[in-house]
């Protein structure tokens, strides 16, 4: 028996909206082929753009997120409060992830983010600005230092 499976095989044709090459790699939600895709033309990244935007719409999603991995010895809370006023500058609403680094195949020499790094982060990221801050991954947090 072949289990080799070709998924092309399942998709139904879609039209490429700047070319009008059909395939079945091209997505329905998108409506764009690869080689228009690579291409940039303004027509293909205005298509991309706006079903971007819907998409974000439909499930209710912010434009734009940021996040910043806190890697001990490497990002301190003076370097969060720099990032954040730089995004706060943009915009105090956009959303702001402060993420735990935990050693795993790079960096096994480091420990894990603890739990004062990340508040004090937390704290320096509100302080410049931003309203939406929040800590992702805690679980990972240590009380290492
Ligand atoms: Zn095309």
């Amino acid at each position: 028996m072949n289990t080799k499976h070709d998924i092309r095989r399942c998709l139904p044709d879609q039209a490429c909206s700047v070319c009008g090459r059909r395939s079945s790699l091209i997505s329905a939600a998108l409506g764009l082929c690869r080689d228009c895709i690579r291409a940039s033309s303004d027509k293909a990244i205005g298509i991309a753009s706006a079903r971007h935007g819907e998409a974000r719409k439909a499930f209710d999603l912010p434009l734009v997120i940021a996040s910043t991995l806190l890697v001990p010895g490497y990002v301190d809370a003076r370097e969060v409060g720099l990032i954040a006023g730089f995004i706060a500058s943009l915009n105090p609403n956009i959303p702001y992830a402060l993420l735990a680094f935990a050693p795993q195949f790079y960096m096994q020499d480091l420990p894990r983010t603890s739990v004062g790094h990340a508040e004090a982060a937390e704290e320096a990221a509100r302080a410049a600005g931003l309203t939406n801050v929040r800590i992702g991954n805690r679980h990972l947090l240590s009380r290492d230092y």
